[in-house]
């Protein structure tokens, strides 16, 4: 029995301010525009999507490898990408209440106030721009990175030269991007300062179309794969007018949020585009010669660019659900063990000192092995339930008989159902249900 879809959000957001995974940021201040902070739940659990994501594209492969670039960065690149130029939404102003809105995202009249007395749309530059070193003139211009993506083009040399590898081949990235957007909103799903990961997927110029329907597929899955029910989730292939001058093809990875279809990723055939704008702005060859054919070309480049934040939020609407356990309404995130904050905690039945040493004694076993959490005060029904909000797979408790029997009790998130295991075949046991 799932709630409908309005509470949904309400009861994601609330939980992630209470039991600490997003707090609005500097909230003592009285928030500070749509920013928000990870707090000890929320750091882990986006660590946990960052890490799946670079377990998959990475880790599980041979032909990619990865990179880190600076966030500041050189006003050349964002001349180079068409950001300086094009990278802009249309404002109109509302002449009546004075606010601002995207041209795009209204329809004639005024959200705020309803006034129909709007200004033409004007174009606004997404990116932040700031100064780097003490004088703040022209000359010392830089963009904070409005996407990771032109990190990979412009070291596209370094990386081929360094990494022995030749298309198909791919860089990966994960990090920061800022964008000035006008309208943030629902949560964390468009902020001003978000993480995104990317892939810059280099390959033969033939070989485009047959790669980007490999990315297509493949990251779909990723979705699914991590717990995200496939009647939940679509690949929307853009209209001709949607598409990017230069793209060939873009298709949208969208998950069914409570307010409707949003994308989670944006997967493109890029073409030569921006190897090719990179080189005629630096002057410098961005090509790749394969020594056995005396081949010389610029790869194509198929892109799949991902949100970490808006997944996270995307993997917590998914796994949120409600049920009841012995006559009790319970809240429960079915979050796949991989991205659960918490995969095991460790309840002494009672916080008497006899319990104490032996609890702690299986937690520091198991530490080197899952991220636990350690929790000794109120019932134990009552600690069931707060892991379960939290989505922790396994609770494991040690009770009286444990000092005889040397052995524990296993709870399994989902279906409440609890067996006993001898300590010593604990971290197997736990092992084979994680799967992580
Ligand atoms: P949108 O149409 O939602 O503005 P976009 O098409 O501009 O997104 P891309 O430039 O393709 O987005 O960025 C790739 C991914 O980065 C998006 O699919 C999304 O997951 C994430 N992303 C982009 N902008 C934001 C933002 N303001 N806040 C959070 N995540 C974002």
């Amino acid at each position: 029995m799932s709630p409908p879809p309005t509470d949904v959000m309400e009861a994601v957001v609330n939980l992630c301010k209470r039991r600490g995974f997003v707090f609005p940021s500097a909230e003592i201040y009285g928030g500070f525009r749509s920013t928000y902070d990870y707090g000890p739940l929320g750091v882990l659990m986006l660590r946990n999507v960052k890490d799946a994501w670079w377990r998959s594209m990475v880790q599980l492969r041979d032909d990619v490898v990865g990179l880190d670039a600076a966030i500041l960065s050189h006003p050349k690149v964002w001349e180079a990408s068409g950001h300086l130029a094009t990278f802009a939404d249309p404002l109109v102003d509302c002449r009546h209440c004075k606010e601002r809105w995207r041209a795009d995202h209204i329809e004639g009249a005024c959200p705020g106030c309803g006034s129909t007395d709007l200004t033409d749309a004007r174009p606004f530059n997404l990116m932040f721009k700031t100064y780097v070193g003490p004088v703040e003139d022209e000359a010392n211009v830089a963009y904070l990175r409005p996407e990771t993506a032109q990190g990979m083009f412009v070291n596209f040399m370094n990386v081929l030269q360094t990494s022995r590898k030749r298309p198909p081949f791919g860089i990966a990235q994960q990090g920061k991007s800022f964008r000035n957007e006008i309208t943030p909103g629902n949560f964390v799903f468009r902020t001003r300062e978000f993480e995104q990961m990317e892939l810059e997927y280099f390959v033969p110029p033939a070989d485009g179309p047959r790669w980007f329907e490999y990315w297509c597929a493949e990251r779909f899955r990723w979705y699914t794969e991590l717990g995200i029910p496939e009647d939940q989730l679509r690949l929307r292939p853009h209209e001709p007018e949607e598409l990017s001058h230069y793209s060939t093809g873009t298709s949208d990875v969208e998950f069914l949020f409570p307010w409707g279809w949003g994308e989670l990723e944006g997967v493109a055939n890029r073409t030569d585009f921006d190897l090719k704008a990179h080189a005629t702005t630096s002057g410098e060859r961005l090509e790749y010669f394969d020594q056995a054919s005396g081949e010389r070309y610029v790869p194509h480049v198929i892109e799949p660019a991902a949100g970490a934040t808006r997944s996270m939020m995307a993997f917590l609407i998914a796994a949120f659900d409600t049920d009841e356990v012995g006559g009790e309404p319970r809240t429960v995130l079915r979050l796949h063990p991989r991205l659960a904050p918490y995969k095991v905690a460790v309840l002494p039945l009672s916080k008497k000192d006899t319990l104490t040493p032996l609890a702690r004694q299986v937690l520091a076993q198991l530490q080197p092995h899952f991220l636990c959490e350690y929790d000794e005060t109120q019932s134990i029904g009552r600690r069931y339930r707060r892991q379960d909000e939290i989505g922790t797979p396994c609770c494991v408790t040690v009770d009286f008989d444990t000092l005889e029997d040397k052995a524990v009790t296993v709870r399994d998130r989902d279906s409440t159902e609890q067996v006993r295991v001898p300590i010593e075949s604990l971290v197997d046991e736990l092992g084979g249900r994680l799967r992580l």
